[in-house]
């Protein structure tokens, strides 16, 4: 069985005390969650304040991205060991406003999916449509390319530390939820081509997350769809109440 993972995106929201009092409430309310992972991605800055909330506690922390180098001249960027010494088991990467904004293409997802997996961390890999792509009918074409091309030279064994995330562009801040049908046919996809490209028992136990407007009214349908195991939540994860009421879907 995979266990359920909720996983909150903060992007470039809260100074270091905002982060750490926010950290401390969810803390509070994932007390007791034995049968699902919690991740919080707070920014780079904030992480390692924030690690220091979470010593006693189930949650998990995140980067917002990785670079594939242990160190040297990346301006601007956090390595892998840098993202584990302040406290984190993760990073996500390739988020669509990494891919829209910065201009990350396929390439330079998957050599940041490489030193992610190579340092033992975690990847939160995200793929997604645009409204146009959807409405052209190519978003299975476009997310077999993004799968394709990121997961490039990820061996089997690494596979273990991959979770792929579904956000569909048009969905994500928006308000618009990808809906039950729409989410899980697309998760179904991933896991039969996750199934193609290595194996089906490794596409069984791989973890795929919906994520685009993930709301407390939303999050219990998402949940039961079979092939849906987690959230990637952004706005809502900026408030403890409503992050609560995600992570303890019914
Ligand atoms: C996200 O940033 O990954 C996201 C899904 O944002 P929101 O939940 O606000 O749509």
């Amino acid at each position: 069985m995979r266990r359920p993972l909720l996983a909150g995106n903060w992007k470039m929201h809260t100074n270091i005390l905002e982060a750490y009092l926010l950290v401390a409430e969810i803390g509070k309310c994932a007390a007791g969650l034995n049968d699902r992972d919690v991740i919080l991605a707070p920014p780079n800055v904030a992480l390692n304040a924030v690690s220091r909330v979470l010593l006693d506690s189930d949650v998990l922390l995140a980067s917002q991205n990785v670079c594939w180098a242990e160190e040297g001249a990346f301006t601007g960027e956090i390595s892998p060991a840098m993202v584990k010494s302040a406290g984190a088991v993760a990073s996500i990467i390739g988020h669509s406003e990494r891919r829209q904004i910065f201009h990350e293409d396929d390439e330079m997802i998957n050599k940041r999916v490489l030193g992610a997996v190579e340092y033992g961390l975690i990847a939160i890999f995200c793929i997604g449509e645009t409204l146009e792509e959807r409405e052209s009918d190519t978003t299975f074409d476009i997310l077999e390319a993004q799968i394709r091309k990121g997961l490039a030279g990820v061996t089997a064994e690494a596979m273990k530390n991959m979770v792929v995330a579904y956000e569909p562009v048009w969905a994500i801040g928006t308000g618009k939820t990808a809906s039950k049908e729409q989410a899980q046919e697309v998760h179904a996809f991933i896991r039969k081509l996750l199934a193609e490209i290595y194996e089906k028992a490794i596409a069984d136990s791989v973890r795929i997350l919906y994520g685009g407007s993930v709301k407390p009214d939303n999050v219990d349908e998402l949940m039961a769809q079979p092939d849906i195991d987690g959230a990637l939540v952004g706005g809502a994860a900026l408030n403890a109440e409503s992050f609560c009421r995600i992570i303890n879907f019914n």
